[in-house]
């Protein structure tokens, strides 16, 4: 599967508001990675964001967002099936993340 895919860090306010929540990154609807300043080469980080992207393409992403929902009431958010597939992704998979423009931003 061959998805477009953007990684930047999150503009200020952004990223306080993902700290004050506890997230290190977010994926928009459109398939960016916002990530918290500082962790734009976190490849692990990054690629548990993207077979989360992987699954929102697979199941829709409407559908995988009540899904992810459910499945955390049911198992929480630890034993969640999509945790747990989107964690099995952190070996040693190569994904290039390269920081160019004024805005730090990657393509991968
Ligand atoms: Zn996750």
């Amino acid at each position: 599967m061959k998805l477009k895919i953007k990684v930047v860090e999150a503009p200020f306010l952004f990223h306080q508001l993902m700290c004050l929540l506890g997230l290190h990154a977010w994926i928009s609807l459109g398939n960016t990675i916002y990530v918290r300043q500082g962790e734009l080469r976190n490849k692990s980080l990054i690629r548990h964001k993207i077979k989360h992207i992987e699954q929102m393409e697979l199941h829709g992403k409407f559908l995988f967002s009540i899904k992810y929902i459910l499945l955390c009431i049911r198992y929480g958010i630890a034993k969640n099936p999509f945790e747990v597939e989107a964690r099995s992704t952190l070996g040693d998979e190569q994904i290039s993340v390269k920081s160019g423009d004024k805005h730090r931003s990657s393509r991968i």
